[in-house]
């Protein structure tokens, strides 16, 4: 309660009072943090200083000119505010509330019972238990005096305090020291709000920076991985394309994205039918396809999955694992075959020796003798080329380095080829006089040289030319014949592991398919290089270089 003492200055000690008060219910708001005990707590510091039998506090919305209950406590018990109708404000005058909002100045009122009775007005008459009547239809209120003070922020009216009393009736003193209370309450529901914000701020930039760095780390990811990835939009244009993909295709993210997926992978609208498309959630299957990707012939494992911003698709190059896969199966059929002919003619000839020998002709007998020395001969060759293509996978060839007097070599291995060659077959040899000697492995030279002119004469049908020069800091040997030559598809694929062309043809003389792999693996070794140039139907030159010594 609000008393005067008896001394010179009443009103001065009264107003220390009310600052004392106000000062110490600014503390005791102010260490509130949460709105609704803002209200209790402006609630108890009422309850010391003003009579009261109910409490309401209400926000005033200038956007929907609504009045809505905040905070009612009504003879002892806190109700719930939502069960309060939100009031419109009446701008002429009517309802006490109204009148508060717009002149923003408190208001006591004395003669409720009365007050009610006026037109203009909507007036409400709540009891202890939430039960709600509108007056005066029913019955005068229980009400008799009440007080309205206007919550402000920044001089506009936001809301406003009724103290409503059954008995007093109040006193300006008593509407100072509420409207007073009013400010301070008004200001802790503020600071409180205002933190309250804050945090809400502060929660919702900490998520959104926690979503960033996992959208962060989840595009490192994407960009980290060896398969190659890309989103497709559903109109076909790539909308992100990552590193791995880069590095497959050898087509920049800068040049796929926002292109249609066609410009990278040229037959993609038939290929896309046979990528089985995965929901999401759902393990997807791959399918492995050959793709054209600018000039190069790739195998490229493709998965895609449906995402919301298109389909994402996976794909690695399994160019090499297929290559295995054709090799392996390329050396079980080339073995196989190349073996069973001339096993089957030791074999013949061994068993004839072996059953009719002493019957047969000397000189028969003889022949039989030199195809078996001839086909064993064969068996070991293919024997060779096969154990040496794969110590030559595994590295484990030593190839020497030393100069290697070149025309030296090129006449042993014309002069070891004359010897098998056919009558028919010419080999022409013309060695510059200043070749000078290369840098390499003697052995190996001439290996390679012997299965050049080996292919020439088994070929090219007779006649071969071997070549023998110095170019630009080279040495270089060239082996020509003037047979069918190699059509211009065949002529990179021939130095693959078991490739054959047109080995399906029953005139093509036998051959593993190794020689000219093994030739350029050795000639690799030594720095230098073997090339086919061809006019089909004027026949091939094999070029070998190697570095000057
Ligand atoms: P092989 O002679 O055992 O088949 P190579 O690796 O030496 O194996 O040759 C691979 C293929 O290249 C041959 O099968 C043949 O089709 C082709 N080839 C090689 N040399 C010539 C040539 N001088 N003229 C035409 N084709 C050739």
């Amino acid at each position: 309660m609000v008393t005067s003492r008896a001394d010179d200055s009443p009103d001065l000690a009264r107003k220390a009072e009310i600052a004392e008060l106000l000062l110490h219910a600014a503390r005791r708001l102010g260490e509130t943090l949460e709105p609704e005990r803002v209200y209790d707590t402006f609630h108890d510091l009422l309850v010391g200083v003003v009579p009261h039998d109910g409490v309401v506090v209400s926000a005033y919305d200038e956007r929907d000119d609504l009045i809505h209950c905040e905070y009612a406590w009504v003879e002892g018990n806190r109700l719930d505010p939502s069960t309060f109708p939100p009031v419109p404000l009446n701008r002429t005058g009517g309802g006490m509330q109204s009148r508060v909002i717009v002149t923003g100045e408190p208001l006591v009122v004395n003669d409720v019972e009365e007050v009610v009775r006026q037109p203009g007005g909507t007036f409400y008459d709540v009891d202890s238990t939430g039960e709600m009547r509108k007056l005066p239809d029913v019955e005068p209120p229980g009400t008799k005096a009440a007080m309205m003070a206007p919550v402000k922020e920044e001089g506009r009216v936001i809301g406003v305090v009724q103290l409503m009393s059954d008995r007093a009736s109040y006193t300006p003193e008593q509407l100072e020291l509420f409207d007073g209370l009013v400010g301070q309450m008004a200001a802790a529901v503020r600071t409180v709000r205002l933190q309250k914000e804050r945090r809400r701020l502060e929660a919702a930039e900490a998520a959104a920076r926690a979503i960033a760095a996992e959208r962060e780390t989840a595009a490192q990811v994407v960009e980290a991985v060896a398969d190659g990835i890309f989103l497709l939009g559903d109109d076909g244009t790539v909308l992100l394309w990552n590193r791995a993909a880069e590095l497959i295709t050898a087509v920049r993210a800068s040049e796929a994205r926002g292109r249609p997926i066609a410009s990278v992978f040229p037959n993609w609208e038939t290929l896309a039918a046979q990528i089985p498309v995965a929901e999401p959630g759902v393990t997807p299957r791959s399918a492995t396809l050959p793709m054209d990707v600018g000039g190069r012939d790739l195998w490229l494992s493709f998965s895609g999955v449906q995402s919301a911003a298109g389909v994402v698709y996976a794909f690695r190059d399994v160019t090499g694992e297929r290559r295995l896969e054709e090799e392996k199966s390329d050396f079980i059929a080339t073995v196989s075959h190349e073996l069973r002919t001339p096993m089957a003619a030791v074999y013949g000839a061994a068993q004839t020796l072996l059953q009719r020998g002493e019957s047969l002709e000397p000189a028969r007998a003889r022949d039989l003798l030199v195809m078996i020395v001839n086909q064993a001969s064969r068996l070991s060759q293919i024997t060779e080329e096969v154990l040496l293509a794969g110590r030559l996978d595994r590295g484990e060839v030593r190839v020497q380095r030393e100069p290697v007097d070149i025309a030296d070599v090129t006449r042993a291995a014309v002069e070891a080829m004359r010897e098998q060659i056919p009558p028919s077959a010419a080999i022409d040899v013309e060695i510059d006089s200043d070749v000078g000697p290369a840098e390499g492995d003697a052995d190996r030279i001439q290996q390679v040289l012997v299965n050049l002119i080996d292919n020439a004469v088994k070929y090219g049908g007779g006649q071969v030319r071997v070549r023998v020069e110095r170019a630009d800091g080279h040495v270089r040997v060239a082996v020509a014949d003037s047979g069918p030559g190699i059509a211009l598809a065949d002529q990179e694929r021939i130095f693959e592991k078991f490739y054959r062309a047109d080995p399906q043809l029953t005139t093509a003389p036998h051959g593993t398919g190794l020689g000219l792999y093994i030739s350029r693996e050795l000639v690799r070794r030594m720095a230098g290089r073997i090339e086919v140039s061809s006019d089909p139907a004027r026949g091939a030159t094999f070029c070998v270089e190697l570095p000057q010594a």
